[in-house]
């Protein structure tokens, strides 16, 4: 029988006799894992990347030593699953987040292959894509994303003019969140982005901003800044007189993305809209809590396409040909390829092509135009109030529209 007190002592007593260690005490999630996991393999058995690298306790004896340790964080797609299933509630998951925060921190997270990701967050931050309405009275905003706007900018029309309908003043911000960088290990600056963007809405009156993007809702809603950060699908939700086109047939399956496994409010509003729409859900073996990941996440598929692609294959395995309904634009595309994938808005607001299957995606250079377009069309749509864009640094600059 395998002796786990003997593995701990063992990866715990090299280490000790190393003096990296000292240098990394301040990689407080490994030491967690070093003192407290049982090395049960729970978290093994759902995660393939784990089954190929090494157990949490392993791994975290590889960090404390940092020995060759550089890639291998950015395999892991920080999903957050093993974190999920972990009897002890030790979190493998921040510990995989906290080593590419410290191969950040050396300078050593800089690789060409997430060019695209930093190109992608940069334009989204960009005084040329980025822009912020605010009416006058404007108290709540909408925050699309850089990802729905890109490749579903009608949608992302829809929606904004859909709450406008409910809501008085609405206003929008077109602005990245910064959650690739953050997965990428510079994890303090994303936070600081995120909270001088908040910050300067409270500072002009907005109490609530709306964003119908898992990520963006995860990093924003860890900010405390004055603002309540909720979804658009909630939103919906609470109006049981919404949508009105009831009498669509099908069955469908629901993909949670990753990022909010824990978000059960906005889980449960997810399939109150779908249910309203007269579609039946049968729901997978991992959803929820225990959801898998897309294969996009912490921006795997540029270091590891093989690892990447196993989470979108073992996805569509759980669906077995049944539709999938998602709520992340990312997950949609990159599941797409394999079998039958919607976006939950594309249903929402147009639900009879997409169950004929008439939707087409397109092809990420597209989605560049797609923002700068839609930026100009919803520019026109505000005549009085205040309006800002980033500038130089980074720096929002504001100005009365009228
Ligand atoms: S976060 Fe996801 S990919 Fe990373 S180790 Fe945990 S389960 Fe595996
Ligand atoms: S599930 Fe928890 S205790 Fe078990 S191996 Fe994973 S991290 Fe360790």
């Amino acid at each position: 029988m395998f002796d786990n007190n003997s593995l701990q002592e063992n990866v715990k007593g090299q280490i000790m006799n190393r003096e990296s260690y000292a240098s990394a005490a301040s990689a407080a999630r490994s030491g967690q894992i070093l003192d407290h996991c049982t090395d049960c393999g729970r978290c093994l058995q759902e995660c393939g990347f784990l089954r190929r690298y090494g157990s949490p306790l392993q791994l975290a004896g590889r960090f404390m030593e940092q020995l060759g340790t550089a890639r291998l964080a950015y395999q892991c797609s920080l999903c957050g699953l093993c974190t999920a299933v972990c009897p002890l509630e030790l979190d493998p998951c921040g510990m995989l987040l906290e080593q590419r925060v410290m191969v950040s921190a050396r300078g050593q997270g800089r690789w060409f292959r997430h060019l695209p990701l930093r190109w992608y967050e940069g334009c989204g931050s960009s005084a040329l894509f980025s822009w912020y309405g605010l009416p006058e009275g404007c108290t709540t905003v909408f925050f699309p994303g850089c990802s729905l706007a890109g490749s579903l900018p009608e949608r992302v029309v829809d929606i904004f003019q859909q709450l406008g309908s409910r809501i008085p003043s609405l206003g929008l911000v077109l602005d990245c969140c910064h959650k690739l960088s953050h997965d990428l290990g510079e994890e303090q600056a994303a936070r600081a982005h995120c909270h001088q963007m908040l910050a300067e809405l409270a500072a002009r009156g907005v109490e609530r901003l709306l964003v119908n993007c898992p990520s963006c809702l995860g990093l924003l809603s860890a900010e405390d800044a004055g603002l309540s950060i909720g979804t658009v699908y909630e939103e919906f939700a609470a109006d049981p007189g919404w949508p009105e086109q009831r009498c669509h047939q099908g069955l469908v399956t629901v993909h949670d993305p990753c990022s909010v496994r824990t978000a059960v409010p906005l889980q449960r509003s997810v399939r109150t809209l779908l249910a309203r729409l007269g579609l039946q859900i049968e729901e997978m073996e991992h959803h929820g809590a225990t959801t898998l990941c897309c294969g996009e996440g912490g921006g795997v598929g540029l270091i590891n396409r093989e690892l990447a692609l196993e989470w979108a294959q073992r996805r569509h395995q759980e669906a077995a040909g049944r539709r999938i309904v998602t709520y992340c634009a990312g997950c949609t595309s990159f599941l797409s390829p394999l079998g039958p994938v919607s976006h939950l808005i594309e249903l929402l607001f147009a639900p009879a092509p997409v169950l004929e299957g008439e939707v087409s995606r397109q092809g990420p250079s597209r989605t560049y135009l797609n923002r700068l377009a839609l930026k100009r069309r919803l520019k026109l749509l505000f005549e009085d109030g205040v309006q800002g864009r980033r500038g130089p640094g980074g720096r929002l600059c504001w100005s009365r529209s009228r």
